[in-house]
């Protein structure tokens, strides 16, 4: 009897913001690699999520949502990225809310007209569909619009349906060695993930635009016996973000501060020291320059 061949490949999950790709990854990881939030365009950057297998090992690829509106630089680098993750993908998952339809997946679906590699749909949020029977006119609608390899009905935060997802996946991975070590979960550095942790913690607490004319850099992460030092920017675009960021005697930012330095602690089983400062720089969220320089960029 032969033995299965080891199989590994690329898995990109694609579809407009909020529908729930990073959800989903870290639902089927079983752990926090991107940051999940209830506004649109949490995520903005290609993240890599590596899932290693007896037989076989599959890189997801959470992807910024594709969306309209893209004004500016940093819009379309994020558009840009998303797309980019199209052409190296082995299977593309397109996420979408069952519930829901719009311009923007509209957007999305004609994207993958170019697309080679299967394509599976998934209708997620199911757990919101009431009553159930309007779940099958959504996959008929779906299977309408394009030749699906497969279509699924999921809901990644309830964990419907992933069972089945993680059967078929492998199947349409190349046969290769495996790309990353085993104890790799992700290619983005412990730094990257405590800027994200912070900016996730940034746009739960504050309103309206101020989330989306934020970034937050790492300045300094040192780690040694004693724990983890760190130094986080947080750049803002105008002067009175700075304040609405800072709050009233320091009270936003302090609990800002907090609630990452608190989770950032959890997942490293050391103390960690967090110091903050909030600085203007007029505009970086349209100039390729600081983009670049605050790591913005589409590979
Ligand atoms: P992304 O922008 O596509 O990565 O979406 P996120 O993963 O950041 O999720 C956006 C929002 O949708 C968050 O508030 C999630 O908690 C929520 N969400 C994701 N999956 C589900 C689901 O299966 N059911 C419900 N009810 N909410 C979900
Ligand atoms: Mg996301």
């Amino acid at each position: 009897m032969s033995e299965k061949p080891f199989r590994c490949g690329f898995v990109a999950v694609v579809g407009r913001p909020n529908v729930g790709k990073s959800t989903l990854i870290n639902t089927i990881l079983g752990r926090k690699i991107s940051i999940v939030t209830p506004k649109p365009q949490t995520t903005r950057h290609r993240i890599l999520a590596v899932d290693s297998r007896q037989d076989c090992q599959i890189i997801f690829v959470d992807t910024p949502g594709l969306h309209r509106k893209a004004g500016k630089a940093m819009n379309r680098i994020m558009n840009r990225t998303a797309a980019n993750a199209l052409i190296d993908a082995d299977v593309v998952l397109f996420m979408t809310e069952a519930t829901r339809w719009t311009v923007e997946d509209q957007d999305v679906l004609q994207r993958l007209q170019s697309v080679t590699a299967p394509v599976i749909a998934l209708l997620n949020k199911t757990d919101k569909i009431h009553p159930k029977e309007m779940l099958l006119q959504a996959l008929a609608e779906m299977s309408a619009r394009y030749e699906f390899a497969e279509m699924l009905p999921i809901s990644a935060k309830r964990e419907d349906n992933l069972d089945k997802l993680m059967q078929i996946l492998p199947g349409l991975l190349p046969e290769s060695e495996a790309l990353f070590p085993q104890d790799m979960f992700t290619d983005r550095s412990k730094s990257f993930r405590a800027a994200e942790i912070i900016r996730e913690k940034l746009t739960l607490s504050l309103q309206q635009e101020v989330p989306y004319g934020l970034t937050v850099q790492i300045e300094r992460y040192v780690e040694d016996a004693a724990g983890i030092e760190m130094h986080a920017i947080i750049w803002v675009e105008r002067n009175s973000q700075k304040g609405i960021v800072v709050g009233k005697g320091g009270n936003v930012l302090k609990k800002i501060g907090r609630s990452a330095r608190l989770e950032l602690k959890a997942e490293a089983g050391v103390p960690v020291h967090l110091e903050l400062w909030v600085k203007v720089k007029d505009n970086w969220a349209d100039s390729e320059k600081d983009l670049l320089r605050l790591g913005y960029d589409s590979p």
